[in-house]
């Protein structure tokens, strides 16, 4: 299970890893888009995670929900919404339960991808960051409990799925069959983030 202080790091993690690798987002984004991904993401993650350490939290759902709220208003471009959605369900699903349990958990990850088509309207398939977040709670579906290791692995997988598929949803879509071959931007940004939470879980 998840407790109040895991999810706060989980979000902390998430920050350090994206500031870490901001310039190789944006690399990604240079290929594929307007080169701008590794400068949203890195903006919206330091002020959540700046947010969420004024914060005296006793409930995970209110961390996730100012994660949300910050990510959505500081991220801009069009993953700063997505990404707010995906956190934003997960905050929704979860609350009333501390710690986390898988269960809710895997719930809330379900409830974050039909958020995220829902807002985007992409599916599975059309290289965006569903294709790391739908795979991923599949992946928690099949599983029975957190597993750091196996978690990692998956969303490096997915993420590395994408480079086999050719953009048809936001801006990569101008570049058609040019897209592939590459990594989907909001993918690599997507798999940090579960790659937070497999340290996170050890
Ligand atoms: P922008 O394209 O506005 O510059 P970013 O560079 O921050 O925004 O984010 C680009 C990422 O957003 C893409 O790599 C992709 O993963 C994701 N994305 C873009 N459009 C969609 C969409 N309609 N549905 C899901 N994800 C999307
Ligand atoms: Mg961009
Ligand atoms: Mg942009």
């Amino acid at each position: 299970a998840l407790t109040v202080q895991d999810v706060v790091a989980w979000i902390d993690k998430s920050n350090e890893t994206i500031q870490t690798n901001k310039d190789y987002l944006t690399t990604l984004d240079q290929a594929i888009g307007d080169g701008d991904h590794g400068i949203n993401v890195a903006r919206g993650f330091q002020e959540a995670a700046a947010k969420i350490a004024d914060g005296n939290y006793t409930s995970s759902a209110d961390v996730l929900k100012d994660t949300a709220m910050t990510l959505m208003s500081k991220i801009g471009g069009a993953s700063g919404p997505l990404f707010g959605t995906a956190f934003l369900k997960l905050s929704t699903a979860v609350k009333g339960n501390d710690p986390v349990d898988y269960a809710t958990f895997t719930t809330g990850l379900k409830e974050a991808v039909n958020g995220i088509k829902q807002r985007g309207k992409a599916i599975e398939g059309e290289k965006t960051l569903v294709d790391v977040w739908s795979p991923m709670a599949d992946f928690f579906s099949r599983q029975a409990d957190f597993d750091g290791e196996k978690i990692a692995e998956e969303a490096k997988n997915a993420m590395e799925q994408t480079k086999t598929m050719t953009a048809t949803k936001g801006r990569a879509a101008y570049f058609k069959e040019r897209s592939d071959g590459h990594i989907d931007p909001g993918s690599a940004s997507s798999c940090y983030i579960f790659k937070a939470l497999a340290d996170v879980i050890g």
